[in-house]
C-alpha cells in the first residue's frame, strides 16, 4: 500500500487534544488565519511507513468549516493529497436516549438552516440536489465497529455507546428544549445537531474525496446546553485524541479501496 494521508478537522483545538504531540517530523503551512499542522504518526517504533497526517481546526459554523476543508483537500503533504477527510468534534444530543459520551457517527447529515423554497424543497441544498447527504456505508460500518471494539475493550474511557443516525448541521448553538424539540419533529430520526458536519460532508462530496463525521454528545441542546458544553469541553480535550488515534490504529482494516 502507498503511503496513506489522513486530514483532520475539528472546529476547536479541544477536539483533537494532543494530535500534534504525537505526530513526527512536524511541518505547519499558514493560509491566513488558518494552520494546517502535518506529520507523521508511527504506531510502533519498528515502523517504516507512517500514515500521514494533516490537522486543523477551523472554528465555529459552516463558512468556517467549509473553508478550512477546502484548503486541508488541496493541501498535500510529502507530495500526497488527503486519501480521507475526517472532520471531529462534540455536539448537542436531540434524543434523550443519546447522552454524553456517546459517540454519534452519523450516516446521513442535513443542513437544518437551508431554505429554498419555493425553488427547492424545504432543506435540499442546491448544488446537490438532494436534503440529506448520505455517508459512506463502508467508512460508517467500519469506524462504528473499531470505536465499538475500542469501548468494550475499555481502551477509550470514558467513551459509552457509538450511536448511528441523522445529524443536523446549522449556523446556530442551539440551547433550547423547545427549539431542539421542534426541530427533532421536524427531521424524524434525529440523532445530534452541531454547526459543521453537513457543510464539510458537502464539500467532500463535491470535491470526491472520501469522508467520515465522528461526534461525541457534550450538551442536550436544551437550557442548560452552554453550562453542560464549557464543562464537557474542559474534559474532553483530554481523552479527544485517544478516540482518533484509536480509529488510526485500525486503518488496515478501513475500506480504502472499496468505495469512496
Ligand atoms: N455558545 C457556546 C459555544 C458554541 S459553539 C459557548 O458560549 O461557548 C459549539 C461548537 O460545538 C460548534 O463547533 C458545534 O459544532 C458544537 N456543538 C456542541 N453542542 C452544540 C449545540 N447544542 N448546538 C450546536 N452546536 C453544538
Amino acid at each position: 500500500m502507498t503511503k496513506l494521508h489522513i486530514g483532520i478537522l475539528c472546529a476547536m483545538p479541544e477536539e483533537i487534544g494532543s494530535t500534534t504531540k504525537n505526530l513526527k517530523n512536524l511541518s505547519e503551512k499558514i493560509y491566513g488565519d488558518l494552520k494546517i499542522f502535518s506529520g507523521e504518526l508511527y504506531f510502533d517504533q519498528n515502523e517504516t511507513s507512517p500514515l500521514l497526517i494533516s490537522v486543523a481546526w477551523s472554528g465555529w459554523g459552516k463558512v468556517s468549516a467549509a473553508r478550512a476543508a477546502t484548503r486541508l483537500i488541496s493541501s498535500p503533504f510529502q507530495n500526497k493529497l488527503i486519501d480521507l477527510l475526517i472532520f471531529t468534534g462534540v455536539a448537542g444530543s436531540a434524543n434523550l436516549s443519546i447522552n454524553q459520551w456517546d459517540i454519534v457517527i452519523p450516516n446521513e447529515l442535513i443542513q437544518h438552516d437551508m431554505d429554498a423554497r419555493p425553488l427547492y424543497d424545504k432543506y435540499e441544498i442546491p448544488a446537490l440536489k438532494e436534503a440529506k447527504i448520505q455517508s459512506s456505508t463502508s467508512w460508517v460500518k467500519w469506524s462504528t465497529a473499531v470505536l465499538k471494539e475500542s469501548i468494550a475493550k475499555n481502551e477509550i474511557r470514558p467513551f459509552l455507546k457509538v450511536r448511528n443516525g441523522l445529524v443536523a448541521t446549522g449556523d446556530q448553538f442551539i440551547a433550547s428544549k423547545i427549539v431542539i424539540e421542534n426541530l427533532s419533529k421536524e427531521l424524524p430520526g434525529l440523532s445530534a445537531v452541531e454547526m459543521e458536519g453537513a457543510a464539510v460532508a458537502q464539500v467532500a462530496v463535491q470535491e470526491g474525496i472520501p469522508w467520515l463525521i465522528i461526534r461525541v454528545i457534550s450538551d442536550g441542546a436544551d437550557n442548560s446546553a452552554q453550562k453542560n458544553f464549557i464543562e464537557f469541553l474542559e474534559k474532553y480535550k483530554k481523552c479527544s485524541w485517544d478516540l482518533i488515534n484509536a480509529l488510526l490504529k485500525r486503518y488496515l482494516d478501513a475500506p480504502w479501496e472499496i468505495e469512496s
